[in-house]
């Protein structure tokens, strides 16, 4: 049984996240913005009563960061696995419609808010067995990848998360923590739109196969949702 945080766990990836770790058994701390709108978490978390702990964790606000360690320590003294996974994508935006409020709102959700809560919950994976931070990144963070015009904001914050997350991979206070950025795959949900090739049940399969197989020997390293090494 894993102790495993995830956020935005309330659609997309990460209710299935949710679900299939309730599954296998895990304990499931469910971050997500407002719990009393969660209404498919609620539902699910109905069927596993003793596992799934819902709370409200918003990726802007560091103190409802640190309010959701608090509340997670008061049910037990370590973490095994955090999927840094709750996200935004505003919107394709040309150069004269970008704006620098856009901007940074995505970087803050998408690339800082991750890093808060690695910081805020480190403590706890500290205590756990083999510790892993997972990243859900994306195949638009790499900057290799950039070889037309794609977008700016969610582009760049998902390039600062992949860069957060090989400092923390790299960072000494971070030792036995294995960190990776990980790619999902282009995902059926409301950011992954109706056209896109996989079910949340085929990439979160894929994306709890990559986690478990994962050793410190990956830390630091980007993988697509099939296990493949993917290019920074
Ligand atoms: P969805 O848009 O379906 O879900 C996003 C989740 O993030 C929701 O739970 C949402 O909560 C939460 N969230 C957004 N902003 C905040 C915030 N400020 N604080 C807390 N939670 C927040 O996205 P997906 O499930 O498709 O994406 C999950 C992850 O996978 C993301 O990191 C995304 O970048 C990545 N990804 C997805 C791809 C795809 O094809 N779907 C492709 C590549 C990467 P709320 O309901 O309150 O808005």
């Amino acid at each position: 049984m894993k102790k495993v945080l995830i956020t935005g766990a309330n659609r997309g990836i990460g209710l299935e996240l949710v679900r299939q770790c309730a599954k296998r058994g895990d304990q499931i701390f469910a971050g997500c913005r407002v719990p009393e709108n969660a209404a498919d978490l609620k539902k699910l978390a109905t069927h596993f009563p003793t596992q799934i702990t819902i709370l409200p964790l918003e990726m802007t606000t560091e103190t409802s960061i640190t309010e959701c360690a608090i509340q997670v320590e008061a049910k037990t003294n370590s973490l095994d696995i955090i999927f840094n996974n709750a996200a935004i994508n505003l919107g394709d935006e040309s150069l004269s419609a970008v704006s620098a409020a856009g901007l940074l709102q995505t970087i803050h959700v998408n690339a800082v808010g991750p890093m808060i809560v690695a910081q805020k919950f480190v403590h706890l994976l500290k205590n756990g067995t083999n510790p892993k931070i997972v990243n859900i990144s994306s195949e638009s963070g790499s900057i290799s990848n950039m070889t037309r015009f794609r977008g700016y904001a969610y582009y760049g914050s998902k390039a600062a998360e992949n860069m957060y997350t090989r400092a923390l991979a790299w960072n000494p206070e971070t030792e036995g923590i294995t960190v990776i950025a990980l790619h999902p795959g282009w995902v059926h949900t409301d950011m992954g739109g109706s056209e896109a090739h996989l079910s949340t049940q085929q990439s979160v399969a894929g994306i709890l196969k990559v986690t478990t197989g994962i050793t410190p020997a990956d830390n630091g390293k980007f993988f697509t949702w099939e296990g493949n090494e993917h290019p920074w």
